[in-house]
């Protein structure tokens, strides 16, 4: 997201706009610019497509707010040609939140849907000479295409039922798709809920790019987007499935190299070149934490400063390091590294420094205990259980 420009910020939650909107507003103009005059027409495409990009705000805002009332931070929305993303800090576990949270979007536009369409039918009604619905619906047929009000109002009614429609497909990690997952984990485990939307998501995705290939760009955008980030997002549940189980106190390496403030930065260099420990805690001369190098911080002092200098003046003070607990688990430490934004944390027990936990060393453990667990499971599968659902 990083070429998007920022808008405006509300209740915490910045607002942005990807570059790329911009050709969607071009599109808008040329659309409806072939109408008796250009220049009205354009403009109205223009407006037409800012008020189709409020409501899919107010869809996002949907999310954004339902997710914060049950205390998941929302930095941004990002607003993108095929639509906004609502970024959450992270997904709550309890599947009935993820339920609520997901639907909240298209009930929004339920709602505008049902706010608008009285409106636009009473306008056009008036416009109608014979009363039957067929006139009705050719005559808002050709109305939504010329710049007017009840045009705008017929346009916006209908557009945003199939807003509401379309992203209650069942296409993880799309918002239906998201709604079927928080429906299947409260009959069965988190991972196996999650298989089963992504694998109904595959379909989905495979369809819509089918449906795409007859000229449809967005839905092949939509599609791809559909087939990655689905399988993105059960990575991480497996992932996590992995971790959950795991404490800190077993993760933790009990013979890792220490530095201390008064070394040069050379001696540093040296160490993680013959050590392959990326991220060295730093200690005073009384043996007290202070701080952490990380490998990054040190290449990045080495491109600019050189290899003079303490390792006092180029590490990460202890006070920006997250602390967690030696008996919390990986999954919850992971979680404090996402929304803390740090690759490490520092893991103290009443006070005194046990080590540092890295995100290396996790992904390390997800790929070993991972690969154990996966035997497991197929030795299990073939198991004949004895409980059954
Ligand atoms: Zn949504």
């Amino acid at each position: 997201m990083g070429s998007s420009l920022r808008l405006f910020r509300v209740w915490g939650i910045d607002v942005r706009v990807h570059w790329s909107f911009v050709l969607i507003l071009v599109y808008g103009a040329f659309i409806y610019a072939g109408h008796s005059n250009p220049v009205v027409g354009a403009l109205y495409g223009i407006v037409v497509i800012l008020l189709l990009f409020v409501c899919v705000l107010l869809h996002e805002f949907g999310h954004a707010l339902t997710a914060k009332y049950f205390n998941v931070n929302v930095p941004n929305i990002t607003l993108l040609p095929i639509g906004g993303v609502a970024q959450l800090e992270r997904m709550p576990r309890q599947p009935f939140q993820e339920f609520l949270i997901a639907i909240a979007g298209p009930a929004v536009n339920f709602v505008l849907t049902l706010l608008l369409l009285p409106v636009a039918l009473l306008v056009v009604g008036l416009g109608v000479e014979s009363a039957n619905i067929s006139s009705l619906f050719t005559y808002a047929q050709t109305r939504m295409m010329t710049p007017s009000l009840d045009g705008l109002l017929v346009y916006l009614a209908i557009t945003n039922l199939a807003l509401g429609l379309f992203n209650l497909l069942p296409a993880f990690p799309m918002d239906g798709g998201r709604v079927l997952r928080a429906l299947l984990a409260m009959a069965m485990p988190y991972v196996r809920a999650t298989r089963i939307a992504v694998m109904v998501g595959r379909m989905m995705a495979i369809l819509l790019a089918f449906l795409g290939l007859g000229g449809n760009i967005m839905l092949l955008l939509i599609a791809f987007f559909v087939y990655v980030g689905g399988r993105g997002e059960l990575e991480a549940v497996e992932s996590r499935y992995v971790l959950k189980d795991i404490r800190v106190r077993q993760a933790l390496n009990a013979d890792a190299h220490q530095i201390f403030t008064s070394e040069t930065i050379d001696k540093a260099v040296d160490l993680i070149m013959t050590t392959y420990q990326a991220d060295f805690p730093v200690f005073d001369l009384g043996s007290n934490f202070v701080g952490v190098l990380t490998r990054n911080r040190l290449v990045d002092v080495l491109r600019t400063h050189g290899r003079e200098g303490r390792v006092v003046d180029i590490m990460i003070p202890a006070q920006e390091v997250p602390v967690v607990g030696a008996d919390v688990t990986l999954a919850d430490v992971w979680d404090r590294m996402l929304e803390a934004r740090s690759r490490v944390v520092a893991v103290k027990e009443n006070g005194r420094f046990l080590g540092l936990l890295t995100l290396d060393d996790i992904s390390e453990l997800i790929q070993v205990v991972g690969a154990a667990k996966e035997l497991e499971d197929r030795r299990a599968a073939q198991r004949p259980t004895k409980a059954a659902l």
